[in-house]
């Protein structure tokens, strides 16, 4: 057995030992945090579901009408009624023939690459892809094949040397960066090479397009153009949990082969139940996104006001890059100092040389909560 110290000391040294917060207060902008106040900037809380009212009241009908826990996976008893009706919900939402229900983004993003790839396959994917994605590739056993950020010549050097049945996976947003992938020329490439196209839409769905349907939306494309669909749960919609929308034998092809699915518990019904709900407030309800949109270019016009170099986002993921990851960790520590949560993003969640402040905003931001943000950056002003 190996001493484990030395690679933590070794973390603390390099500045990138993590650690978590407690928090004492529901997920929102106005966090109790250690018993201490702090207007937080750093959640995926992107509409202010995650303690809306008639959310957490559909949950507690949820939980009476079906009790704590769905007790066994889908395949076996725990799909209920309402599991079911949330598919159903979603379907329609993101106009494809079937969605299906995962446990969380990371595992249902394991079970489309492992389904659809194998041995002798390609995976091909954007360098800043989300780590699940990644991890989905290497499991596959596919060759796993990166194109540097949003270069489109090169991920067609990729599709053009690949083998085999070959899946095209982008985040739709950029998670770290708030930035869109090229979408219509993704999905051009992807049909001339025979290639399906498939979008993480965990930072797009309910934030960007008509009735939030997402980056593809935001685009005019469809199914059509990009046969996978992912999107998570715990981000927009406030709860918890993915899914994956598409075609009828897509849907059923998961069911019967993925292995992130069929041995893995059910989410409880009654987070469903309030899945539900959320769903129907984030199709309903335009100003959520008209806010946003509003905070981020006074955000980004105040920043630039100030001489902060911008990422190239009108998402509100809006990332201030600090460069070396104690340079992030001091800015984080100033604006706490301020009353302000922004956690610090380092290697390896981004590569080296761009650890820095992600920034994010939420519908249930105020006016004044922006107001003390950019009062506070005054302080890391370059
Ligand atoms: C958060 C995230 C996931 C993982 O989703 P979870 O439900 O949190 O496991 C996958 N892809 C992207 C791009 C994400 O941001």
């Amino acid at each position: 057995m190996k001493d484990l110290r030395p690679a933590l000391v070794q973390a603390q040294q390099g500045h990138l030992y993590r650690r978590r917060r407690v928090l004492d207060s529901p997920q929102q902008p106005r966090l109790v945090v250690e018993g201490r106040p702090l207007l937080s900037f750093c959640s995926n809380d992107y509409l202010g579901l995650a303690a809306d009212p008639r959310v957490s009241k559909a949950f507690h009908r949820g939980l009476e009408h079906w009790g704590s826990g769905s007790g066994s996976a889908h395949l076996v008893s725990g799909h209920s009624r309402a599991h079911h009706a949330l598919e159903e919900e979603l379907a329609d939402f993101t106009g494809r023939e079937r969605a299906l229900l995962f446990s969380s983004g990371y595992l249902a993003n394991l079970a489309v690459v492992t389904s659809l790839c194998g041995r002798g396959d390609t995976v091909i994917q954007d360098k800043l892809d989300h780590a699940s994605l990644i991890d989905a590739a290497r499991l596959s056993g596919a060759g796993l094949k990166r194109y540097a950020h949003n270069d489109m010549a090169a991920a067609r050097q990729r599709l053009a040397a690949a083998r085999g049945e070959v899946l095209l996976a982008v985040d739709g947003v950029f998670s770290m960066d708030g930035d869109l992938a090229p979408l219509p020329e993704l999905a051009d490439l992807a049909s001339q090479h025979g290639a399906w196209l498939m979008v993480d839409d965990a930072h797009g769905l309910g934030v960007l397009g008509a009735g939030g349907r997402g980056s593809l939306a935001h685009f005019g494309l469809d199914a059509d153009h990009a046969p996978v669909l992912m999107g998570t749960l715990g981000k927009a919609f406030g709860t918890a949990g993915a899914f994956v929308a598409g075609s009828e034998a897509l849907i059923e092809t998961l069911i019967q082969k993925a292995r992130s699915y069929i041995f893995t518990t059910a989410l409880p019904a009654a987070l469903a139940e309030a899945t539900r709900a959320s769903l129907e407030i984030l199709r309903a309800e335009e100003w959520r996104r008209e806010r946003l949109a509003s905070l981020v270019a006074r955000f980004r016009r105040g920043a630039a006001e100030m001489g902060f170099k911008l990422s190239a986002s009108a998402t509100p993921v809006q990332p201030l890059i600090a460069g070396r990851a104690q340079t992030a960790l001091a800015w984080s520590r100033l604006l706490e100092e301020q009353g302000i949560l922004v956690t610090a993003i380092r290697p390896p969640t981004v590569p080296k040389g761009s650890a820095r402040l992600r920034i994010t905003f939420s519908a249930a931001h105020e006016d004044r909560d922006l107001d003390q943000l950019l009062a506070a950056l005054e302080s890391l002003k370059p």
